[in-house]
């Protein structure tokens, strides 16, 4: 039989070394990853993966088994958009979203990561081949953190080689984050870029008071102020709130990235290559924002996306996430003075440890 010959489906559990926090989505202990295995008629293997918060990964995992596979076994591997959209229309009833989208989002990694190594070629050189010398930025969830440790994480970070960090904002009062994004600024210097992430906690009037008072510490970007859906809310707090936003961490489908940038609401819109529709719609946004003169950034599985924005040239900064898989990949990506450099391995490079991860299997 030409065409893909395996398609195989993994789901696993990841402890995290320490309990992470945010405004939304509470305490996380561990999070789950989906992972597709494909193999083609020549016997090269290609790789995708997508990441939850914690549930929904049984939804995704039933999805790469049981829907996935009749619809793509046989199939040329390298007709990546006609397989796109055969899996999006043969899953839209319930698909649009939610863990159709994770699955597709793993699926269509593992296809261009197949297409890549048949062509022997990095990925990042494949999709465009920009400059494999990526900015990056230490990405906290850390909204509980005591103002104590949330400096020694800093130093931390500082000590890896980040030169820009991200701090979770939205605790119950404002003044509180004030508080920290100040001692913050002031712990990292005048210039040193600092972002902040809200995680949609604020309506739009709450997130205009909140930028407003957050503006003396010249944060790089406000992230998720509001909900992605509030996009008349959202382009206010852009208009009025006087920082730039990033925005796109929770949108699904190429389409709402339209919106969302029609609407003037972002100023950085932050695809997840494991939640939009993979690298293909990851594509299409990053060139879509060059369009809009916009510069993307990301957010979520940073050792396939620094090849994403190694492609293009409005490449802004990639996210190092919390999530990390690095005890369980052969060659994690390595930070060196504020630059991730996406590697010259054919595909994405990421080389599971699978015995590894039997130990950990949901
Ligand atoms: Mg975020």
């Amino acid at each position: 039989m030409p065409g893909i010959q395996a398609i195989e489906a993994g789901y696993y559990r990841i402890p995290l070394a320490t309990t992470l926090t945010d405004s939304t989505h509470g305490e996380m202990r561990d999070f789950e990853l989906n992972t597709v295995r494909l193999r083609d008629m020549d016997g090269l293997d290609g790789v995708g993966y997508t990441i939850t918060t914690g549930r929904n990964g049984a939804a995704v995992d039933a999805i790469l088994r049981r829907d996935i596979p009749e619809q793509i076994a046989g199939q040329d591997p390298d007709r990546i958009e006609w397989l796109w959209q055969k899996v999006w229309w043969g899953q839209h009833y319930g698909g649009r979203g939610g863990p159709v989208i994770l699955a597709m989002s793993a699926l269509d990694m593992a296809l261009w990561d197949l297409k890549a190594k048949r062509l022997g070629q990095p990925l990042w050189k494949l999709l465009g081949g920009h400059d494999p010398q990526v900015p990056c930025y230490a990405g906290g969830i850390d909204l509980l953190l005591p103002l104590d440790q949330l400096l020694r994480q800093t130093d931390d970070n500082l000590g890896k080689g980040f030169r820009a960090i991200k701090m979770k904002v939205g605790r119950d009062r404002l003044s509180e984050d004030v508080e920290r994004v100040r001692a913050m600024r002031q712990h990292l210097g005048d210039g040193f870029p600092l972002m902040v992430d809200a995680n949609m906690k604020w309506s739009a009037d709450e997130a205009i008071s909140a930028a407003r008072a957050l503006q003396p510490y010249a944060p790089v970007w406000l992230e998720e102020p509001v909900v992605p859906e509030d996009l008349a809310g959202g382009a206010r707090v852009a208009r009025e709130g006087g920082l730039p936003i990033a925005s796109g961490e929770n949108v699904h489908t190429l389409a709402e990235f339209k919106q969302l940038m029609v609407s003037g609401g972002v100023t950085y819109p932050e695809p997840d290559v494991t939640i939009c529709g993979g690298i293909t719609v990851f594509m299409k946004v990053a060139h879509l924002a060059e369009a809009y003169h916009l510069p993307v950034t990301s957010h979520g599985a940073h050792d396939v996306t620094v090849h994403l924005l190694g492609a293009v040239p409005n490449r802004s900064y990639l996210e190092v996430h919390g999530f990390g898989l690095d005890r369980f990949i052969a060659e994690p990506l390595r930070i060196e003075n504020g630059f991730a450099r996406a590697p010259d391995r054919p595909g994405h490079g990421v080389d599971f440890d699978w015995n590894e991860l039997m130990a950990v299997r949901a």
